[in-house]
């Protein structure tokens, strides 16, 4: 990290630290409004997409998905990246294992979708550095005096996250593509005492490293279901907190109530509902903050659970109950009166883990409208086996839905490797 950098990494970290507690929704909103308008002024000056939209007002801008975002590539970024020679780039990384190339000194990084759509972000290291400084701000509950080992275990885009040698705060990155054995040797031998991964990396290195010991664990860009919460929690003894982060940025985190606040007020979040209820929704994500590749009303893919109580912190960014899936894992049942019916993962992931015992891992996958196949390990039979689909069944009517056809089988053992989905809808079925 350069000196320039670490300023900005500082500048960052100071920021959060005073809005991270703003427990105002009108102070909240009013800073917000304000960096709003900052960023589209800037916004509109630099990105040659943008700038046509000057006179038009912010709520009648474009929503973008990963596929129009990514078809605009060349003219969103303000740095004048063509797309063609950056995804090369990327994909060089990706297979060489090695994060550290770049253009102009501009990170690459390269995600990939359900759907293997592929997308491609750009970060400065400033950006970088403000990531940093905004995460360990919201992480670091003793400041960065306190001597924390911070491990990230996380699938690639290495300098996405960077080591930050803040202070006495050690902050390491651990590529989880690595061989298995060679990356728990290594997360050993570091002894982190704030493990950040993917909930099922977490298992898997639970399982492997009985002498892995951190005071605080953390679940990043997976689900964090109710199966794999209460294996880690019996495994580690601690309540488990969750990152919600994405490539396209740092969207939440858990406070010290477990509750999962977005990052406001460095993210404007639409909403779009998904049930009558207005419990879950769709984030339309504008972030504040992130400038060589706007993301602005960016969809994701993702349903998020507002919770329904103020959480005790009383800070004023949302809480949320949880993340609740993707929504290409909505599955969808004939309603009984003609019209189709959403079923949310979460429900079919605490139906199941309420419904089989013992479980250690399941996995529940649409073939087509209507036709599940529900992996269990270890399987069940017989009257447990009826049980599962009568209960099944019972929620498809409560839901106004005609009941699935489901088979069961035996689920083998694999090995962790990329992001895994317990609920998985069929491809066919991804609008
Ligand atoms: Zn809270």
């Amino acid at each position: 990290m350069s000196w320039h950098d670490a300023g900005t990494f500082l500048a960052a970290y100071a920021r959060a630290r005073r809005v991270d507690r703003l427990t105002s929704t009108s102070r909240l909103e009013a800073l917000q409004s304000r960096w709003l308008q900052q960023f589209l002024r800037q916004v509109t000056a630099e990105s040659p997409f943008y700038r046509g939209l000057r006179q038009v007002p912010f709520g009648e801008w474009p929503v973008m998905t990963k596929s129009s975002w990514m078809a605009q590539f060349d003219t969103i970024n303000t740095l004048g990246a063509p797309l063609a020679e950056v995804s090369r780039i990327a994909l060089e990384a990706e297979r060489t294992r090695d994060f550290r190339a770049s253009w102009r000194g501009i990170t690459v990084g390269l995600s990939t979708g359900t759907s293997g759509s592929r997308g491609i972000f750009l970060v400065s290291g400033r950006e970088r550095a403000q990531w940093a400084g905004t995460l360990l701000a919201k992480l670091l509950r003793g400041g960065l005096a306190s001597r924390e080992r911070v491990a990230f275990v996380f699938r690639a885009g290495g300098p996405l996250y960077d080591t930050v040698g803040a202070l006495r705060v050690t902050f390491r990155f651990f590529d989880q593509s690595r061989r298995w054995t060679d990356l728990c040797e290594e997360v050993r031998v570091f002894a982190p005492t704030v493990l950040v991964a993917p909930a099922r990396t977490l298992r898997l290195l639970g399982e492997t490293e009985s002498r892995l010991r951190p005071k605080r664990v953390i679940s990043v860009a997976e689900v964090l279901d109710d199966l794999d919460r209460a294996a880690l929690e019996r495994r580690f003894g601690v309540p488990i907190e969750q990152i919600y982060q994405a490539t396209e940025g740092l969207l939440g985190i858990s406070c010290e109530h477990g509750t999962i606040h977005l990052n406001e007020p460095f993210l404007l979040v639409e909403r779009e509902w998904q049930d009558a209820a207005h419990s879950r929704f769709v984030p339309i994500v504008t972030d504040l903050w992130r400038r060589s590749q706007p993301v602005i009303r960016y969809r994701l893919n993702d349903v998020l659970r507002l919770r329904a109580t103020p959480c005790p912190c009383g800070r004023a960014a949302t809480a949320l109950e949880a993340v609740d899936g993707r929504l290409d894992d909505v599955l969808w049942l004939r309603g009984t009166n003609g019209t189709d019916v959403p079923v949310f993962p979460d429900l079919l992931t605490r139906l199941i883990v309420r419904t089989v015992a013992p479980l250690e891992d399941f996995e529940l996958a649409e073939h087509e409208r209507g036709a599940w196949v529900i992996r269990l390990r270890p399987t069940v039979a017989g009257a447990d086996a009826r049980h599962l689909v009568d209960e099944c069944t019972r929620l498809a009517r409560s839901l106004g839905a005609e009941p699935p056809s489901i088979e069961l089988e035996e689920m083998a053992l694999v090995p962790a490797s990329g992001k895994q989905r317990r609920v998985r809808g069929a491809p066919t079925c991804v609008s």
